[in-house]
């Protein structure tokens, strides 16, 4: 199935956004939406969940207008995942993309 390999593609775009500042799950549905990959919340929060327990997450709850809030952001171990993936991704661009 398809959405198998977009998986792989929407948790390096979490990681990737977590890098930048602390994300939450609408507002992440919202830009990979932006992205092309529409999935729901049953989709997205156990990729998050996952992510979280692998030690590739730090969650902080914040209270925003009542309502609990779970800010993610990146850690040492999933700045170097990420890393890794980039040279990955640039591999990939080079022989699948660009035909190199
Ligand atoms: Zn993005």
């Amino acid at each position: 199935m398809i959405k198998d390999f977009f998986l792989g593609f929407i948790r390096i775009h979490i990681l990737h956004h977590a890098s930048k500042e602390p994300v939450f799950g609408t507002e992440l549905m919202e830009e990979l939406a932006r992205h092309g990959y529409k999935i729901s919340c049953g989709t997205l929060y156990p990729i998050l969940h996952r992510l979280h327990n692998d030690g590739y997450l730090v969650l902080k709850k914040e209270n925003v207008g009542g309502k609990i809030r779970k800010y993610y952001r990146i850690t040492a171990k999933g700045k170097n995942a990420l890393q890794e993936c980039r040279h990955k991704i640039q591999e990939l661009i080079n022989e699948v993309v660009e035909g190199k």
